[in-house]
């Protein structure tokens, strides 16, 4: 059964609609981090975690993706090493979803601004290995 306020785990992606005037649930910030230019949210209703990531123009809507792994995953993939690629890897992750979302939730403008950067894609799995994983793996 889906979450009455995040509808997690059958939705993956939020937008708001309207600058400051979004359909986004109502989540309890848990962590920011400056490194990735984003931060993670938890839905009280059923401990789902959302990571955050507010885009242009005027840095105005916020994009929030279901995060299935854990608070400390998060941390770690946002951290000062990680950040920067990460937040590539979100705005990656939005593109990937905002076809499969109802398209009145789609705001042109700001689709627009994430289509015109491009950046080599990112995985997910290696922002996830620890320094000690990477070294073992050269
Ligand atoms: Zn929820």
């Amino acid at each position: 059964m889906n979450c009455p306020t995040c509808e997690a785990p059958k939705r993956s992606l939020w937008t708001a609609q309207e600058a400051h005037i979004g359909k986004i649930p109502d989540l309890t910030r848990l962590h920011i981090s400056t490194h990735a230019w984003g931060s993670l949210w938890r839905c009280d209703t059923c401990s789902s975690l959302w990571s955050r990531a507010d885009y242009e123009p005027w840095g105005g809507y916020p994009y929030l993706i279901y995060w299935q792994y854990s608070e400390d995953a998060w941390l770690h993939v946002t951290d000062s090493k990680r950040g920067r690629l990460f937040a590539h890897w979100h705005e990656q992750r939005v593109l990937d979803l905002i076809d499969a979302i109802p398209s009145k939730e789609r705001v042109p403008g700001p689709i627009g601004c994430l289509s015109r950067t491009h950046h080599s894609p990112v995985s997910l799995d290696d922002l996830m290995k620890t320094e000690q994983g990477a070294a073992a793996n050269p």
